[in-house]
């Protein structure tokens, strides 16, 4: 029998559930895929109830992970498979090598010496990094990545030479870890839709049309464009604006459920445009509008008190070329004011759902309904978007309830 907790999952569920259970007093493992800790809020530019930029929720968590030693984590690991039951789970673990070590401390002495440039995952293709690089400002732990497409090549040689004696290491290679581990929690999170599977919408045929998750990257000071959203075409700051709603939600030939945030993700970066410039008009094409909560509510009358945003409620059936060089025409049925609507945007935003990170890597022994939630059992509680859609206050309601539900379970084991 084991008495400690693996959260699968370092984002903002993963943590918030990873430090609830530590603080109670309990050996907590934290197992997380990319690089850094923070997950998909880490890509935010704000977020709500309060609009506050990520660093606001992330680093309080980060103190935490790092002041407490009954947590241990894992980046850039992967879970393999999961057996044995309540109390007693079995757990088999995959650690890919960063190839720097802990005597890293980000100082680009690498990153200046490096010429290979690929696409800048955390940006979404917005821009490029270098071969050695930090996936983004706040990222924690604080050390270097190397891709491991230059280990072996002179590229690897000539940044393991740039960087201080003992910061790099190429002959790192990937670690199986095995885990004794009494209940889990999952909080694998959630990818953005991929937009290339609705032809309708043609993104990545126009390159004016892009992602509410591109938009939050752009806007974010931080960000591939240092905080102004453009058009991706000229870089040019776009006067008339169109968000398409429910862009693969809400669909049986997609993702059948609503995926709850994307509304609220368009008000949120209606405002961003106004912000930066108010000439823009905004026109958001809606089946509807969902804004739960008096908070949520408060925010969309706010939005649609403003002259400049404008709301046609109908479903985006096609773009096509816009006369206007770099801009399209999104065409819908408006289903109040009647009739089919034509209307030319410098700019396209596609309000993609989200689907949870089971629907593409399911880890063996977890029991996925058909859309890829974690169905939860004794023992396996999920929490935060591998349960269902949810914002990150929801998701921090979800992660602290999982904490307790694990512990009921060691409890329970114990006694
Ligand atoms: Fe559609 Fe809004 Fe639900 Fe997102 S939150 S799926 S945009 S109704």
């Amino acid at each position: 029998m084991s008495g400690s907790i693996l959260v699968v999952g370092g984002g903002f569920s993963g943590l918030t559930a990873a430090v609830e259970a530590a603080e109670m007093g309990y050996d907590v493992y934290l197992v997380e895929n990319e690089s850094y800790l923070g997950g998909r809020v880490a890509q935010l530019n704000k977020y709500f109830p309060k609009l506050c930029p990520p660093t606001c929720g992330l680093e309080i968590n980060f103190k935490r992970v790092k002041t407490n030693p009954r947590i241990v984590f894992y980046t850039q690991a992967s879970v393999g498979s999961v057996s044995g039951g309540p109390g007693d789970f079995r757990v088999e673990i995959n650690v890919s090598p960063r190839y720097t070590t802990p005597q890293c401390n980000n100082c680009k002495s690498g990153e200046a010496a490096a010429s290979t440039e690929v696409p800048n995952e955390f940006n979404f293709g917005l821009n490029t990094r270098k071969a050695i690089y930090m996936p983004h400002p706040m990222a924690f732990p604080n050390q270097c990545v190397v891709d491991p497409s230059v280990v072996g090549s002179d590229e690897g040689r000539k940044i393991k030479d740039a960087m201080p004696a003992g910061h790099v290491d190429l002959d790192q290679k990937p670690e199986a870890v095995t885990l004794n581990v009494g209940a889990i929690i999952i909080a694998t999170g959630w990818k953005p839709y991929d937009a290339t599977k609705m032809d309708r919408l043609c993104f990545g045929k126009y390159p004016n049309i892009v992602t509410n998750m591109m938009v939050e990257r752009m806007a974010s000071p931080s960000g591939p464009t240092g905080g102004k959203i453009v058009r991706p075409s000229d870089k040019s700051e776009p006067k008339r604006v169109g968000f398409v709603q429910c862009a693969g939600s809400r669909d049986k030939d997609h993702l059948p459920y609503c995926s709850y945030i994307c509304c609220m993700a368009t008000l949120k970066q209606a405002l961003y445009l106004r912000e930066q410039s108010p000439d823009t008009e905004i026109y958001i094409f809606y089946i509807d509008i969902r804004s739960p909560g008096m908070k949520y509510e408060k925010f969309y009358k706010k939005v649609k008190d403003d002259k400049k945003v404008h709301f046609i409620k109908g479903k985006v059936a096609e773009v096509k070329d816009g006369a206007v060089p770099g801009s399209v025409v999104l065409v819908a049925e408006d289903t109040i004011g009647g009739g089919k609507i034509e209307q030319e945007v410098d700019l396209a935003v596609l309000a993609t759902g989200m689907q949870p990170t089971g629907a593409f890597n399911p880890i063996s022994g977890i029991e996925y309904d058909t859309d890829g939630f974690v169905v939860p059992k004794d023992g396996i509680v999920p929490c935060g978007c591998a349960k269902r859609p949810v914002d990150v206050v929801s998701s921090a309601q979800s992660a602290t309830a999982a904490a307790l539900k694990a512990i009921q379970t060691l409890v329970r084991r114990a006694g």
